[in-house]
């Protein structure tokens, strides 16, 4: 794999005391390119912009899919990914939905490993910290033809990040919008459906709320996830959550957080759950705890419902499961206990 050096460092501008979410961009990037049925070996090079023209064709018909995933400085100043082959295998997953050729599992795994080795130093070690990691691949054919491109790019970006949420946050029951149809691309990490869920995510944070609990395309009538996590609700003692589906994402902190929540000999239900159900529990105070999960917050809890123009509160318990599992995942992603479970993949 050939490797530019770039020769100036933006790493001085990053300001690691207030880090965001997702701006800063490290000085490196990799990308590969599919032409002619076959990827080449990929480069690393310095961050830099595009030499496409306008007809580039993810930008017409959103033929584009990403992931997410981090590397986390260990408590032996080592790094390591968390679950990586997970993420290479929902690439593909979300490709083959829109029609993008496999990437190798070399092409991403090294491709991954060695820009976190050349941009070792933008791995952040202040707490809850880490350095976000996206690689994505979009259609770079030029033409305006409504058609599945036969040329592609595979690219992995990455930045420094805190924390997404930090505290409890409200969510809106969703009414009127719909995420993800049966049949559609909802499980797949599909560029368009994040561009399609912007307005009601705007809309919801215009009432006063963080983000949205979307529901069923066909009656708004079962809970789906909390905005871009999944979402978990434990009622009397049982941790339930939506079974997966082709209109819900799998996540890999979703199913990082039922196994090690099995583990502990707490009962975990995966079924549909109504809207009714999740408000005559928090209601009736079967309802203890709710809360998002995914990469970017690891465990958002949730700590009122909005429904109907009013808001139903569900105090958030320092001392419960969120924050339980949150610790646990934690420990084993900085490398504070052993890695039971083979989770993390060391640079
Ligand atoms: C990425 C994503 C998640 C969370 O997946 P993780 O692998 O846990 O980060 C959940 N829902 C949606 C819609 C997502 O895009």
């Amino acid at each position: 794999m050939k490797i530019t050096r770039s020769k100036t460092s933006r790493l001085d501008q990053v300001d690691f005391e207030n880090l965001g979410f997702g701006a800063g961009l490290s000085d490196h990037v990799f990308r590969a390119e599919y032409k002619d049925g076959q990827w080449d070996d990929g480069v690393i090079e310095p961050y830099g912009h595009l030499r496409q023209g306008l007809g580039l064709h993810a930008l017409h018909y959103g033929q584009a899919v990403f992931e997410g995933q981090k590397a986390y400085k260990q408590a032996d100043g080592g790094i390591a990914v968390f679950r990586p082959e997970r993420n290479f295998d929902r690439i593909n997953l979300s490709g083959e939905r829109m029609c993008i050729p496999t990437i190798p599992k070399d092409l991403f795994m090294n491709g991954l490993m060695e820009l976190i080795r050349v941009d070792r130093d933008w791995v952040p070690s202040g707490k809850n910290q880490a350095l976000y990691l996206r690689p994505f691949t979009f259609a770079s054919a030029e033409w305006v033809i409504a058609k599945a491109s036969d040329q592609y790019t595979f690219g992995i970006v990455t930045c420094p990040v805190g924390e997404l949420y930090s505290g409890a946050i409200k969510v809106k029951i969703e009414q009127e919008f719909t995420r993800a149809t049966q049949g559609g691309v909802g499980f797949a990490k599909a560029a368009g459906n994040y561009g399609g869920s912007f307005l009601a995510t705007r809309k919801a944070v215009e009432e006063g709320f963080s983000q949205v609990l979307w529901t069923d395309h066909k009656e708004h009538k079962f809970i789906e996830e909390a905005g871009t996590m999944n979402v978990a609700l434990i009622i009397n003692d049982v941790l339930v959550t939506p079974k997966l589906s082709d209109t819900i994402l799998a996540g890999i902190t979703r199913d990082s957080i039922l196994t090690l929540v099995r583990e502990w000999g707490i009962e975990v239900q995966e079924r549909d759950i109504t809207v009714d159900e999740l408000l005559d529990s928090v209601k009736s105070g079967d309802l203890q705890e709710a809360f998002g999960m995914g990469t970017a917050a690891v465990i958002s809890p949730i700590n009122g419902f909005g429904y109907q123009g009013t808001v139903i509160d569900c105090p958030f318990k320092e001392d419960g499961m969120a924050t339980r599992i949150k610790t646990a995942l934690s420990d084993i992603r900085y490398g504070r206990v052993e890695d039971s479970h083979g989770w993390m993949h060391r640079i």
